[in-house]
């Protein structure tokens, strides 16, 4: 299987990303996760990408075309993968074709997870990870068993720089400015579901096993 997820930030892309990595037994890549391990090592990427993720920007497509040519190339995404976070502008979408055609293969499922505007600020803001062992929760809507430490290795929980209220906002802007577009891309295709995220994990899980099947 190799396949997209889209939605906007905070819908819950990585979370259900993970779930279904696993069930499937395919590699999770997520643009945004490798970018931040970038900014952490300070590559010559990472420095380049820092200041448009702490603004809530996009990266510039050459940079992140460049990761994704070269990440499912790797032995392990042979056999299918989920992309998360990528493709976000209609130009990426397009690199992505490109590159798919020259490598002989194709796209089995582009999901898009929708939630409302209304919901997606307060969930970015709310969010908080461990960083020494990856675990996540939502302040209010799952929250940690003590406030402030991780439930799995009882590391001190962190918010992402750009879950601020100010960047989540912008974060918010920009999809819709540059990402949402990439609908009318994907939707008259035959391998393109559209997907409500609202509900519970377990729930929208469900509904993306449909999507899948
Ligand atoms: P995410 O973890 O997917 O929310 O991504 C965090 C940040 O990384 C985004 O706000 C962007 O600054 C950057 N980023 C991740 N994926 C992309 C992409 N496909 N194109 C451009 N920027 C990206």
């Amino acid at each position: 299987m190799r396949l997209v997820f889209m939605g906007p930030p905070g819908a819950g892309k990585g979370t259900q990303a993970r779930r279904i990595c696993e069930e499937l037994s395919i590699p999770q890549i997520s643009t945004g996760d490798i970018l931040r391990a970038a900014v952490k090592n300070e590559t010559a990427m990472g420095l380049e990408a820092k200041r448009y993720m702490e603004a809530g920007d996009l990266v510039p497509d050459s940079v992140v075309i460049g990761i994704i040519r070269d990440r499912i190339q790797e032995p392990d995404a042979q056999g299918g993968y989920l992309l998360d976070g990528f493709p976000r502008t209609v130009a990426q979408a397009e690199a992505l074709d490109a590159l798919l055609e020259e490598l002989g293969s194709g796209l089995d499922r582009v999901i898009d997870l929708a939630v409302p505007d209304s919901d997606l600020i307060a969930r970015l803001t709310g969010r908080r990870t461990c960083p020494a062992c990856g675990w996540g929760c939502h302040v209010l809507f799952a929250p940690p068993k003590v406030e402030g430490k991780c439930d799995s290795c009882g590391g001190d929980l962190v918010q992402r720089a750009d879950d601020s209220e100010a960047t989540a906002k912008n974060r918010l802007a920009t999809y819709h400015e540059q990402t949402s577009p990439l609908l009318d891309y994907y939707k008259s295709r035959p391998i393109f579901r559209a997907i409500e995220g609202v509900g519970t994990v377990d729930e929208v899980y469900q509904r993306l096993q449909g999507a899948l099947a």
